[in-house]
């Protein structure tokens, strides 16, 4: 049965680009409720275990730069079917072939600065959002 959130972060060029306010607009029209948020900043280490499953690929290096390179906004986000309402809402990891109308279409400059980040699987949305929130943090 699909889950109700999925762990969301709006990357640090699009923090950087003013892109912060847009970026939540989408997602409140699109009927998801945030029900947790905040400006955060990942260290090198954190941002090398986020993303260790890609820790083969050639990109993992100045992925791991980028994502610790300044503040990123993390939220958890509810609605019904929640990871797959939200991926499609950011549409393709390459903004280049994102279907208009996604976040990424509109807000990434590129495959590793593509503006958001949404979670794969409602077992990743668990784990994601305990990396980021502590229980006692969540409403
Ligand atoms: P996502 O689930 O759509 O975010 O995509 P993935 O889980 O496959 O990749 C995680 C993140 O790694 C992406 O959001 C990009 O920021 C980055 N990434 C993925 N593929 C590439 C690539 O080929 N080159 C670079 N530089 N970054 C990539």
């Amino acid at each position: 049965m699909a889950g109700n959130i999925t762990f969301a972060m709006i990357k640090p060029y699009a923090v950087k680009q003013g892109f912060i306010g847009p970026i939540l607009a989408i997602i409140n029209e699109a009927g998801f409720r945030i029900s947790c948020i905040k400006s955060t900043k990942l260290g090198r280490k954190e941002a090398e275990i986020f993303y260790s499953i890609h820790k083969s690929k050639l990109f993992y290096e100045d992925l791991v730069e980028f994502m610790s390179s300044g503040p990123v906004i993390a939220m958890i986000l509810e609605k019904e079917n929640a990871v797959e309402e939200f991926r499609s809402l950011i549409g393709h990891t390459d903004p280049a072939k994102a279907k208009d109308g996604t976040i990424r279409k509109k807000y990434a400059t590129s495959v590793q600065s593509n503006a958001v980040h949404g979670s794969d699987s409602d077992e990743n949305a668990l784990i994601e959002s305990d990396f980021f929130f502590s229980k006692k943090d969540r409403y």
